[in-house]
């Protein structure tokens, strides 16, 4: 059936009516105090396709297209009314798709990072939604290139790329549950405004950056809570210059990039300020609320990111930890434009123009996987005899940086989930070791392991494989035909 036929199709129609029971859900541990409900057996529609991606994120958005363009029936599921997730609401910029070359001197640049990520950031160039690969002039130690995006437009772009390639796509669409046989997955439950439907897949990759998927599967995971949450917030009626004239007139410019902005080259599209510089009046108080003064933009007289974060006591799985926290990085929000009313010249009449419609987690539930990337593979750059793409940055940088501004590799096994026969996890919800997880969990590496997982899924759902039984061969081939780089 042709693709575009089918996701027609499978968005119209609830074909059936087997109702398979969700297992593997989290145990939720009875409270004495607490009255239960018992939940009666339901009849519910089936769908039926070879992929489905659960989370139309980073990394969601790639797999989904990579396993389309395998030719495999695919369906994305997204709790949100759009496809994106973290990457048009959580950081500055897409690091990375070079490698570290600028810090190292006599090492080449290379783009490291190929494939449908960087045609992504090509369709965003057309509709003048990115700086492109601006190149660092300062703070280059840390990223060589600073790849800024209008979040808006990366919305659509994914949409529209999700569309042309045929994908199902369902928004505003929650997966809550896993229908299991044995040790695989048979199928998901997933809830819109149309009702709650089982689809039925072959493969299946977690995206969700939650590994809900997995969770729901009874896949091992952890969840650390080691990082604060976040709400990024795009702040209007700036002036990049004046920022800059600012931290500069402090000796506290950490890192500055200049590239393409409103459609004119040379200007300054990412600027980051060194706190210990700044006035005490203006640091003590974005310390209070967790305020970040690195910003990028695309735009004249916006900063499309400013951060603002908090550390939870508990993991931001947990729903009333979270009102609490979303509730509190609201008021650090309006701080946070208050400083720079008062303090930087030229954002006398700053305000909110954007934020996240709910807060960001750099990593909640780490799902267990066949292989665990370890700190000591990033930064010695080892690569596997299963890579599926290579990678060449750390968030960490310049304290912990790839040995000798190269790569590593990311081997396929780390995107099996343990246990689980047909399922892959892809984005921030892999690598348990923190300093690990400092490079794993960025943008593009998300996206790399998005390409990846739903080629990997696209191309088990064609032989009838698990995951464990895919050729390694065949894999590599598919990825390269793809335009994947790979560096062994
Ligand atoms: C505050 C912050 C700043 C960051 N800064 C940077 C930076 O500057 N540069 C950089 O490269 N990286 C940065 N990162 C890291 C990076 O953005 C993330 O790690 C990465 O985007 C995660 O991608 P992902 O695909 O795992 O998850 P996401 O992109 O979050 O995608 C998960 C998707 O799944 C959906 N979803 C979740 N649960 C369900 C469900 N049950 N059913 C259906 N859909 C579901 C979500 O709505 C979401 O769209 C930052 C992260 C944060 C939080």
């Amino acid at each position: 059936m042709d693709r575009r036929d089918f996701s027609k199709r499978t968005l119209a129609l609830g074909i059936g009516a087997i109702a398979g029971s969700a297992s593997g859900s989290p145990k939720e541990a009875k409270d004495p105090s607490m009255n239960y409900y018992e939940e009666p057996a339901k009849q519910l529609p089936v769908r039926k396709c070879d992929v489905v991606i659960a989370g139309g994120g980073t990394a969601g958005v790639v797999a989904a297209l990579a396993a389309a363009r395998q030719g495999a029936r695919t369906v994305l599921l997204e709790a949100k009314g759009y496809p994106g997730g973290t990457v048009v609401e959580g950081g500055t910029a897409l690091h990375s798709f070079y490698n570290l070359w600028k810090a190292f001197p006599g090492v080449k640049k290379r783009q490291v990072v190929r494939g449908i990520p960087h045609e992504i950031v090509e369709r965003l160039a057309k509709v003048g939604g990115t700086t492109g690969y601006a190149e660092m002039l300062r703070g280059y130690d840390y990223d060589s290139v600073c790849t800024a995006i209008d979040t808006e437009l990366y919305k659509l772009v994914a949409f529209e790329m999700l569309a042309e390639a045929g994908v199902g796509v369902c928004v505003n669409t929650l997966l809550t549950g896993a229908i299991k046989e044995g040790d695989r997955i048979k199928g998901v439950i997933a809830e819109s405004h149309s009702g709650r439907e089982a689809i039925y897949a072959k493969s299946f990759v977690d995206c969700t950056a939650y590994g809900d998927l997995c969770a729901r599967a009874g896949a091992k995971f952890t969840e650390p809570n080691d990082y604060p949450v976040v709400n990024s917030m795009g702040v209007a009626n700036v002036n990049i210059e004046k920022y800059y004239e600012f931290l500069e007139s402090h000796d506290a410019v950490g890192q500055y990039c200049e590239g393409l902005r409103g459609g004119k080259e040379g200007q300054i599209v990412r600027l980051s300020g060194r706190a210990a510089k700044l006035p005490p009046e203006f640091s003590q108080e974005a310390g209070k609320i967790g305020m970040d003064t690195t910003t990028t933009t695309v735009h004249d007289n916006y900063f499309m990111f400013i951060k603002l974060n908090l550390k939870m006591p508990v993991s931001p799985t947990n729903r009333d930890e979270v009102a609490k926290a979303e509730l509190e990085l609201r008021k650090r929000q309006a701080r946070a434009v208050e400083l720079f009313r008062k303090f930087v010249p030229g954002c006398e009449k700053a305000f909110i123009a954007r934020t996240s419609p709910s807060l960001c987690i750099r990593r909640a539930r780490l799902i267990q996987c066949d292989y665990d990337i370890s700190h000591a593979d990033v930064v010695d750059g080892k690569h596997f005899d299963d890579d599926v793409f290579v990678y060449g940055f750390h968030d960490s940088a310049p304290q912990l940086q790839i040995k000798d501004g190269g790569t590593y590799g990311i081997p396929y096994r780390a995107l099996r989930v343990a246990a689980i026969a047909n399922l892959l996890a892809a984005g921030m919800m892999i690598t348990s070791d923190h300093r690990a997880h400092m490079s794993t969990r960025n943008t593009v590496c998300c996206m790399g392991q998005g390409q990846a997982a739903g080629t990997a899924a696209a191309l088990c759902a064609a032989k009838n494989c698990d995951t464990r039984d895919l050729s390694y061969a065949d894999l590599r081939k598919a990825l390269e035909k793809d335009g994947v780089h790979f560096e062994n």
